[in-house]
């Protein structure tokens, strides 16, 4: 069997390109998962809204996601307001959901067995307890299991799996679909998007925004929302600094059949994550590493990806490999997205959403929704604006990316 090395595909029509219109009420800049459910929510308020994309819908980290909305498995320490964003946007998932699928016509895979936090051996039970604990102060109901437990959720795991963390809230969907279902909802709802159309840079005027420049022309707007992922700053007005790096993952994909047997929850380890996805893949995520946007796909990654898998789930072995792919967590230097306004007037961005874009999108979604229509962030997402970096100390330019990031994040190659 030929192995796809490359990204799940888009979603992109092929439709001929029509033209960009003179003047919007918002312009917002990526068709990744942040940018387009933003874009919806603001097209059913019934704002004149355009999407440019410069590739096509999804291309960026959006189709490289695993579709994990894991709020309870990804807490870290010292994380509470992010905590409470996640939380409150796992709680809009099934709301946000529901109107997805009802005005795309489309199914997002939304599973909801939620996920399984295993240990291995004797030092990982301790690492998970320490976990459970952490979980329990916040008040998260997570539930301790032992290794016969586990197995009996889940008997394809290895014999020796000695405990586990069943988070019974973290629930996943299928990129592939979310992102098609977004691009339809966003259409259905009257919105504009412009694939294959980048935006060189955002127009000021006086001070203020007035709207984009693309590579097929201008559009103006008094309202710009910047959802460039990685590549923010690549589209950011010389006076504004924004901590957003690209930290590369790569993940693979293997095929499962009732001969080899699959998984029921998705399933994380100290060194990986297992994804089953209804149509019967099996996502296996995901390298955490410093290179910039090298996008290449390489033997000690795979490695990294099987070996880890094979440790939890014996029946990977026998499994085809369906593809394997790189993409590029926009991560911000806490980890944190940045949400909402800047010192430029009209400027919203909404970038940074690091390993938990899917997660985050709906708060995000109604967040920035709330900002343009209504005039204000709700509190749950203030604490996510651009003004909590002290960019002077932190950000001194383009040399501090590397430093900074490393010492941040070198916490080991995977996860
Ligand atoms: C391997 C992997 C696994 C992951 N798993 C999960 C998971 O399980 N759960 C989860 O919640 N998150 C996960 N994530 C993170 C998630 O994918 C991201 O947080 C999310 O996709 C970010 O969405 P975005 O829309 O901000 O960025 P992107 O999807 O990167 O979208 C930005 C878009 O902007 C476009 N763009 C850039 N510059 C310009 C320009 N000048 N003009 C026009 N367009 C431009 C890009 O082409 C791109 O399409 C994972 C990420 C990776 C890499």
């Amino acid at each position: 069997m030929q192995v796809a090395f490359s990204k799940p595909q888009s979603t992109d029509s092929g439709a001929p390109v029509p033209d960009i219109p003179a003047a919007v009420d918002v312009a917002v800049v990526g068709a990744g998962v942040i940018g387009l459910s933003i874009a919806w929510r603001l097209a059913l308020r019934g704002l004149a809204t355009a999407v440019f994309e410069r590739e096509a819908v999804g291309a960026g980290a959006s189709l490289a996601a695993t579709g994990m909305l894991a709020a309870a498995a990804e807490h870290e320490p010292g994380c509470r307001d992010l905590l409470a964003l996640a939380l409150e946007s796992q709680r809009q998932w099934p709301k946000f959901r529901a109107a997805l699928e009802a005005q795309s016509g489309r199914d997002i895979d939304f599973r909801e067995g939620g996920t399984l936090v295993v240990a291995l051996n004797r030092d990982e039970v301790e690492r998970l307890r320490f976990r459970h604990d952490l979980h329990k102060r916040c008040g998260l109901p997570t539930r301790w299991l032992g290794g016969p437990e586990v197995r009996a959720m889940e008997p394809g795991l290895r014999g020796s799996v000695a405990a586990g963390l069943h988070c019974a809230d973290d629930h996943q969907v299928d990129p592939r679909l979310v992102m098609a279902a977004l691009r339809a909802a966003y259409v259905a709802a009257g919105g504009r998007l412009f694939e294959h159309c980048a935006v060189a840079g955002i127009d000021l005027e006086g001070g203020r925004v007035a709207g984009v420049t693309t590579d097929r022309g201008s559009c103006r707007a008094p309202a710009v929302v910047l959802a460039a992922g990685a590549w923010t700053r690549d589209v950011l007005p010389p006076s504004l600094v924004v901590p957003v790096r690209p930290l590369k993952g790569q993940a693979l994909a293997v095929q499962t059949t009732g001969d080899t047997g699959t998984l029921a929850h998705i399933v994380w380890t100290e060194q990986i994550h297992m994804a089953p996805k209804s149509d019967g893949r099996l996502i296996v995520c995901a390298t955490v590493e410093e290179r910039g946007f090298d996008d290449a796909i390489t033997a000690g990654g795979l490695f990294a990806l099987l070996e880890g898998a094979r440790r939890a789930f014996p029946a990977i072995e026998e499994m085809p490999v369906e593809a394997a792919w790189t993409g590029f967590r926009p991560s911000s230097i806490d980890d944190a997205p940045i949400l909402g306004a800047t010192s430029i007037p009209g400027l919203v961005l909404a970038t940074g959403h690091h390993r938990n874009g899917y997660l985050l999108a709906p708060a995000t979604a109604f967040a920035i929704e709330a900002l343009i229509a209504d005039g204000a962030l709700p509190a749950v997402a203030e604490p996510f604006g651009l003004d909590r970096f002290d960019a002077a100390a932190v950000w001194q330019g383009e040399n501090v990316t590397a430093e900074n990031a490393k010492a941040e994040y070198e916490t080991g190659m995977l996860r």
